[in-house]
């Protein structure tokens, strides 16, 4: 097993998610950072763990074929992007690894991996940035904060952002210095700038400058709106966002539109689009629109399907598409992006969507209630995933596809997983790389809904033909009847004949559920496994 500080001849042979390389030493995995696929290194053991190690590079023998040189002057320090120091292409062969091996190994399910979605533009791809601010020697200064730390190190030229973005910082920073206004810091919740939020169009070109404050301060800002407006032509909208709260949170809820207009517009998938500064929006809209494309190949509705967006944000995605659907519902939690997404569908004349605020699973199980079926559902959750209590309500409404839009593989996996234990085979999966550079990669996932026909299969078997003696004392209309009377649930025979099973009732031999490890029957829910059993209790069957 390696030590501390000691000093190993290692090959590089896989890379992480959070961009270091991996190689084994004495049988134990060693990660290690600014390394590549292939790199023949000493390597120095610098923290051994139970069951892994890290390591830094102690002398590169012989560079791998993927490394490249890269002149940002800052990715190292700033932590922005892990992979600068490679090809686009090799970054592209780890980013598709990374969904695929996600699916086999936290969802163990095997679907059609369909190419990664790569990106052609590289650089200047972004369009939004938040950058906060600190002060150096009485000086305010912007960049971004080095990774797992409070310490900010200054940029304000990142290759990522468009050029234009560094001269509306300089022009910003200069303003904030000669006014002597103060940068912000959480550790003593003092100094009045938090940070400068740029969102820049697309297609459009039109710029919203938001400048994150501790108080209203917008008195002094006015000259500076001045100043910008008369600088740079495509600024539409300069807004400030009041955030007293000691958090590293970056927005507060209120915003004051300070000149222009109270959001900037821009088009995606030839649908405008307005968005709001607390809306989110895909940062980098190229290939947003690859994705959203992907998504509509997946779910390919018919002019009779009803489309449920939840997660919708500002309605992007059922908003593309609305026209080939007859309705689409969108649910989402932040007010601004809802009222954003009616706003963008009457700009479209869009007149088929309908927007929800509120939580996906519970307004979406509310709708359900009112007898809102859906036959397929688009979700794209945050990075954590959807609920347990989301995904039973998605598989409880049945629709006939589920397209899973991700930026988190991982999470992506394993709620693909729970679907899939619901009645879902998870067919295909697509990378998508909306972050070139760094350790992000999105995916989109269809599942369809398994076969009916089994589940009508099923049931009338089991209702007939899994009566043994010392189960008859109900029959099961009895147990479901007593059921929904007791706790409003509705459950299956195949529901009753599951849980039977799983708690060792004898079984015939023409019994119909597979015996197999995985069955593809859907698995019962919790919920319902514990009425079943109260039930059976009941009537003396256990
Ligand atoms: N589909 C949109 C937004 C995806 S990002 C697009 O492509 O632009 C995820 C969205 O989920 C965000 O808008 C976020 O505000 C929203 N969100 C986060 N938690 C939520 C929840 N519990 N219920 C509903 N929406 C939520």
């Amino acid at each position: 097993m390696p030590e501390k500080n000691q000093v190993f001849k290692a090959e590089i042979t896989g890379m992480t998610s959070e961009g270091n390389g991996v190689c084994r030493i004495d049988g134990m995995a060693v990660f290690v950072p600014e390394t590549a696929v292939g790199d023949l290194c000493d390597i120095k053991i610098v923290k051994v763990l139970k069951s892994y190690a890290f390591g830094i590079v102690d002398r590169l023998i012989k560079p791998s074929t993927d490394r490249k040189e890269d002149n940002c002057p800052v990715y190292k320090k700033c932590g922005g992007c892990l992979f600068r120091h490679i090809s686009y292409e090799a970054e592209c062969r780890i980013k598709s690894s990374i969904v695929n091996d996600a699916f086999k190994r936290i969802g163990g399910i095997s679907p059609v991996f369909e190419d990664l979605l790569s990106a052609e533009a590289v650089s200047s791809y972004r369009n939004k940035a938040q950058y906060p601010l600190a002060a150096v020697d009485g000086k305010a200064v912007c960049g971004f904060f080095a990774p797992r730390s409070h310490r900010l190190v200054p940029v304000t030229n990142c290759a990522l952002q468009p050029p234009v973005f560094s001269s509306i910082l300089e022009a910003i920073l200069d303003y904030i210095n000669e006014k002597k206004l103060t940068g912000y810091s959480e550790g003593t919740n003092t100094g009045i700038i938090r940070h400068i939020y740029l969102r820049r169009g697309a297609h459009s070109g039109e710029i919203m400058v938001c400048l994150v404050v501790r108080k209203d301060i917008s008195r002094q800002l006015s000259a500076l709106c001045r100043i910008l407006a008369k600088r740079f032509s495509d600024i539409k909208s300069i807004v400030m966002n009041i955030n007293p709260k000691k958090t590293n949170v970056i927005l507060g809820d209120e915003c004051t539109t300070l000149w222009g207009s109270d959001t900037i517009t821009d088009t995606m998938c030839e649908n405008t689009v307005r968005i709001s500064p607390l809306s989110f929006y895909q940062v980098n809209t190229l290939q947003a629109e690859r994705l959203y494309a992907k998504a509509l190949e997946y779910a390919a509705p018919d002019k009779n399907d009803v489309i449920a967006d939840l997660y919708c944000g500002a309605g992007t995605i059922g908003l593309s598409m609305a026209k080939q659907a007859a309705r689409i519902i969108g649910v989402e939690i932040i007010p601004q992006a809802v009222e954003n997404a009616k706003t963008n569908a009457e700009l479209n004349n869009i007149t088929n969507a309908e927007f929800f605020c509120g939580d996906a699973g519970e307004v979406f199980g509310k709708l359900r209630k009112q007898g809102c079926k859906p036959d397929i559902i688009v979700i794209d959750p945050p990075r954590k995933g959807c609920s347990s209590e989301t995904i039973d309500v998605i598989a409880e409404a049945a629709p006939r596809k589920i397209v899973m839009i991700s930026c988190n593989p991982a999470t992506a996996a394993r709620d693909a997983k729970l679907l899939s234990e619901n009645g879902y085979s998870v067919k295909k999966v697509c990378g998508a790389d909306l972050f070139p550079r760094t350790g992000h990669v999105e995916c989109v996932v269809l599942l369809s809904k398994l076969q009916s026909q089994q589940h009508i299969e099923v049931e009338l078997k089991t209702d007939e033909l899994d009566l043994t003696s010392a189960e008859s004392k109900a029959t099961y209309d009895e147990i479901k009847d007593y059921i929904y009377k007791n706790s409003g649930l509705k459950v299956s025979s195949l529901n009753i004949a599951q849980v039977k099973q799983k708690y060792g009732f004898e079984l015939r031999k023409n019994y119909y559920i597979s015996k197999k490890e995985n069955p593809r029957q859907p698995k019962c829910p919790k919920e319902k496994e514990e009425a079943i059993i109260s039930a059976l209790r009941y009537f003396q069957m256990v």
